[in-house]
């Protein structure tokens, strides 16, 4: 039985970084390191207070996790001290808890209850929650292989080893199909090797769940694209069934806007990629932001992972610039009432240690030197309005006056225009929709037979707990293809 009225003796308290100094002096996670003791008791306090509410609006899919944590029940085994049991519930919606608690922006916090108002301090830290019962878990040598019981004789393909892929591979492993995890990169993790900075999450902690997967049967084969190294026949041939977990890699260009063609200026995946490389020993990168002016077009998550980065890299300067208005520190109730996600400014640690935000501005010119370098950007306040008949969005100038800012490594963090082209999709004999994604039917089954799509290939790019959801959710729908009937759960379902 939870606490009713722990909230009324806690307030929130989130996690202590390191300082500044530090942080931005190596690549390692920004949170300290606390005691474990120390930390294990902060995280039952903040637990406490949790009031288990009638209606818990932060596991229900609608507003809160996707993946429908049992939310309330974890949080009440830690009030209790009872991490192990708290770890097996965790762990009974979600395969990979310790991506989420260090990467999910964590939509049930928006919409737990205690987010409607400032005076109730705060709502429940539950990804904080979440990653402590993860890393207990580990600790405690608690998270081990769990071996399938039986052998279902049946083989499935896994494109791609991002969450999704990851999930959906674990959960058919699991359920006694032979499972081959094919990577076209030389390391296996998707978005989460060479997309995301170890100052969010460091790769061991990726490759620590890889490990256990390969304890419990899952192949992986790296450096092999399907449709090319294994052609679409040998793939229908030698598999039952075959999951597409490609992502959402096409990076959104900005080539109407003048000087786009100048060097300096990338797509945000070709700067990040190579730096995350960097880290894992590949050699320096080619893009680099040492000794720059950096400037970083988006105001996302992205957007931020570029801004960190080039702290780091010894950027000069650093300015992130957005086009839509500064939002509110705390919640704009009339823009987005609770349990919705919140419209409220987005701070990330990264823009705590250095740089500035820019609002209400766009890019009107790259502007560069005589060797075809960018060294300026010129910029106009603008307005983003929407069209009240269409819905579409348009950005319209405000004033006649131009801002410059120096700019020697310009980054475009604006979005993701769908899956990349590739000969395996042709191969399948599949089509792109409108929004650059792969479309299934209601059994997350696409055109082709057999094939089936989960994570950003099928709902664009989106947040991990989402690529989670949908991989665990594709697996039961394939375990069901092969077998006729599935004990798997589907927590969400095709949009
Ligand atoms: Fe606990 Fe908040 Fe969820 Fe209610 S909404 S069960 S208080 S975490």
């Amino acid at each position: 039985m939870a606490d009713p009225k722990g909230f009324l003796r806690y307030d929130r308290v989130d996690p202590p970084k390191r300082p500044r100094d530090e942080r931005v002096s190596d690549w390692r996670e920004v949170y300290a390191d606390l005691d474990a003791a120390e930390r294990d008791r902060a995280v039952r306090t903040q637990a406490t207070r949790c009031m288990d509410c009638g209606i818990p609006f932060c596991h229900s899919g609608s507003a809160g996790c996707p993946l429908g944590n049992l939310i309330p029940e974890w949080n009440d085994l830690v009030r209790q001290g009872d991490w192990a049991r708290a770890a097996d519930r965790l762990h009974a919606t979600n395969n990979f808890p310790e991506f989420t608690g260090k990467l999910c922006p964590a939509p049930c916090e928006a919409a737990c209850v205690l987010a409607i108002s400032p005076s109730s301090g705060g709502p429940v830290s539950i990804k904080r929650v979440e990653e402590t019962i993860a890393a207990h878990a580990w600790e405690s040598g608690e998270v081990r292989a769990q071996q399938a019981t039986v052998s279902t004789g049946r083989s499935v393909a896994v494109v791609g080893s991002g969450p999704a892929g990851l999930a959906a591979a674990q959960q058919l492993t699991r359920a006694g199909h032979e499972v081959t995890v094919f990577e076209r990169d030389d390391r296996l993790g998707g978005l989460l090797r060479y997309g995301i900075p170890e100052f969010k999450m460091e790769k061991k902690v990726l490759d620590r769940r890889l490990a256990q997967l390969r304890e419990e049967g899952t192949t992986f084969v790296t450096g092999c694209e399907v449709g090319v190294d294994v052609t679409v026949e040998q793939l229908r041939e030698r598999f039952d069934a075959v999951v597409l977990a490609v992502g959402a890699l096409r990076g959104r260009d900005d080539t109407s806007t003048p000087g786009r063609d100048l060097e300096g200026i990338h797509l945000a995946m070709e700067y990040l990629v190579p730096a995350n490389r960097e880290c894992e020993g590949d050699g320096p990168s080619a893009v680099r932001a040492d000794g720059k002016h950096v400037v970083v077009v988006g105001g996302g998550d992205t957007g931020a992972d570029c801004y960190g980065t080039a702290i780091r890299q010894g950027a000069l300067s650093v300015t992130q610039l957005d086009r839509y208005p500064q939002p509110p520190s705390t919640r704009d109730d009339e823009r987005s009432p609770w349990p919705t996600w919140p419209y409220v400014l987005r701070t990330y640690p990264v823009h705590e240690e250095a740089g500035e935000r820019r609002f209400a501005v766009a890019v009107q010119r790259f502007v560069g030197d005589d060797e075809g370098r960018v060294r300026e950007i010129e910029l106009r306040h603008v307005e983003v309005r929407r069209d009240p008949e269409t819905g579409n969005r348009e950005v319209v100038p405000i004033g006649e006056e131009i801002d410059r800012l120096p700019a020697d490594l310009v980054l475009l963090a604006i979005g993701f225009d769908g899956v990349e082209r590739m000969p395996l999709l042709d191969g399948l004999g599949l089509s792109l929709t409108g929004r650059g994604t792969v479309s299934c039917g209601p059994d997350w089954q696409t055109r082709a037979p057999g094939v089936f799509v989960c994570g950003d290939a099928h709902r664009g790019a989106s947040l991990v707990v989402w690529a989670i959801a949908e991989g665990r959710s594709a697996a039961r729908a394939v375990d069901e293809y092969l077998t006729g009937a599935s004990d798997l759960p589907a927590p969400v379902h095709p949009t």
